[in-house]
C-alpha cells in the first residue's frame, strides 16, 4: 500500500499566473481561479493531497494588508487542519512584500512558498504550471520545514528577508542580492544550498488591519529634506528612506530628519543599493549613519527599505516601543 499523502494547502490570490489575454493582441487580465491553476498541473495530485482555495483574484499592486491577513489565516487553518506545507500564488510585483509581511507573523513549522508566474497563463512557454509544481514539491519537503516564508520561481528557492524582484519582465526576474538562494527545485525535489545559521527571529503578534501609516522616500542627490517634513505634516508616525550608500542624506534632508525625530516620528534609514544594507560605523561626516544615528535615526541594515517600512508598520501597530524597534532593526 502506498504511503499517505502530504497534504499542500493551495490559497490563490491573483496576480500573471491567474490571468489571461482575451485576443492573442490584448493584455492581460485576472482569469483563473485555484481549481484552474491546479489542473493546470497534470499529475499534482499524485505527488500530494492539494486543497485549495480562492482567497482573492487581484493584481498585486491591489494586494494590501487586508488580503495578507486573509492569507494568513487560511495558511493557519490549512496548517491547523494537517497541511505539511501552504502554497500561496500571487502577483509578483509585491510578492516580496507579502511574503516578508507573513514571515515576519508566522510561528509555524509548516512553510508557506509563494510563488507567481512571470508569464500569463496564455502566453507560450507559460511558467505559471512548472513554478507551481516547483512550490509545492517546495512546500511539501521537510527539508523546507522552519525556514519560515519562502519564495519559489524559476525553479529556485528564496528567503522571504532576502529576496527581491530585480527584473520587471524576465522569468528569472527573483534574486537574494548579496545572499543568493536558499534552495533549488531538481528533479522533483527542493534541496537546499545552505543551512540557516541564525534561528528566525520570533514571531510578532498579528497586527489589527490598520492603514500603513510608515511613508516611503528614496534620498537622490541634492534632496533637501522637504518631502521628510510633508510625510510628518501628512500623518505618518513612521518614515523610511531609502538612502545613498551605506544609509547617507544630503545635509539639509538630516536637519528635517531631525526635526521630525524631535515631533516624534520614528526615522528608519536603508541603503538604496542592491547590496549589502547600511553601515553603523564607517563615515562620521554630517549626512551619515553616525550622524544620523546620533540624531536618532534607527538603521535599516541588511534590510530593503521597502521591507523595513513593513517591519515598521507591524511593530508600530501592535505598540512596540522606539527602543523595542530599534532593538529588533539591529538583531538584523
Ligand atoms: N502585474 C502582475 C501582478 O503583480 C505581475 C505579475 O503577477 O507578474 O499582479
Amino acid at each position: 500500500m502506498r504511503d499517505p499523502l502530504s497534504v499542500v494547502a493551495i490559497g490563490a490570490m491573483g496576480g500573471t499566473i491567474a490571468m489571461k489575454r482575451s485576443t492573442p493582441a490584448g493584455a492581460n487580465a485576472p482569469a483563473l481561479e485555484a481549481r484552474d491553476l491546479v489542473s493546470a498541473v497534470p499529475g499534482l495530485d499524485q505527488l500530494v493531497e492539494p486543497r485549495v482555495e480562492s482567497i482573492c483574484n487581484v493584481p498585486s499592486a491591489s494586494i494590501g494588508v487586508t488580503e495578507v491577513l486573509q492569507a494568513l489565516s487560511f495558511a493557519r487553518r490549512a496548517v491547523a487542519e494537517g497541511a505539511a506545507g501552504v502554497v500561496l500564488t500571487h502577483g509578483t510585483d509585491t510578492l516580496e512584500e507579502t511574503a516578508y509581511l507573513l514571515d515576519l507573523l508566522w510561528d509555524e513549522a509548516a512553510p508557506i512558498v509563494i510563488t507567481g508566474a512571470m508569464r500569463s497563463a496564455t502566453t507560450p512557454s507559460a511558467d505559471g504550471p512548472a513554478n507551481l509544481l516547483a512550490a509545492v514539491l517546495t512546500a511539501a519537503s521537510p527539508q523546507a520545514a522552519g525556514l519560515g516564508v519562502l519564495v519559489c520561481l524559476n525553479d529556485t528557492v528564496h528567503l522571504a528577508a532576502r529576496v527581491e524582484k530585480t527584473a520587471s519582465m524576465a522569468v528569472e526576474a527573483f534574486e537574494s542580492p548579496g545572499f543568493g538562494p536558499i534552495g533549488r527545485v531538481m528533479e522533483n525535489q527542493f534541496r537546499l544550498n545552505w543551512a540557516m545559521v541564525s534561528p528566525r527571529p520570533e514571531a510578532l503578534p498579528t497586527p489589527r488591519n490598520a492603514p500603513i501609516n510608515v511613508a516611503l522616500l528614496e534620498c537622490g542627490l541634492g534632496d533637501d529634506g522637504r518631502l521628510v517634513r510633508a510625510a510628518h505634516g501628512a500623518g505618518f508616525e513612521g518614515l523610511v528612506i531609502s538612502g545613498l550608500g551605506v544609509g547617507h542624506v544630503p545635509v539639509p534632508m538630516a536637519d528635517a530628519i531631525s526635526e521630525v525625530i524631535e515631533a516624534g516620528v520614528i526615522v528608519v534609514v536603508g541603503s538604496r543599493t542592491a547590496r549589502g544594507g547600511t553601515a553603523t560605523n564607517l563615515y562620521g561626516y554630517p549626512g551619515s549613519e553616525v550622524d544620523l544615528m546620533q540624531r536618532g535615526v534607527v538603521m535599516a541594515g541588511e534590510l530593503s527599505p521597502r521591507k523595513a517600512r513593513l517591519l515598521l508598520h507591524i511593530m508600530l501597530s501592535a505598540g512596540f516601543s522606539p527602543a523595542a524597534v530599534r532593538a529588533r532593526f539591529d538583531a538584523g
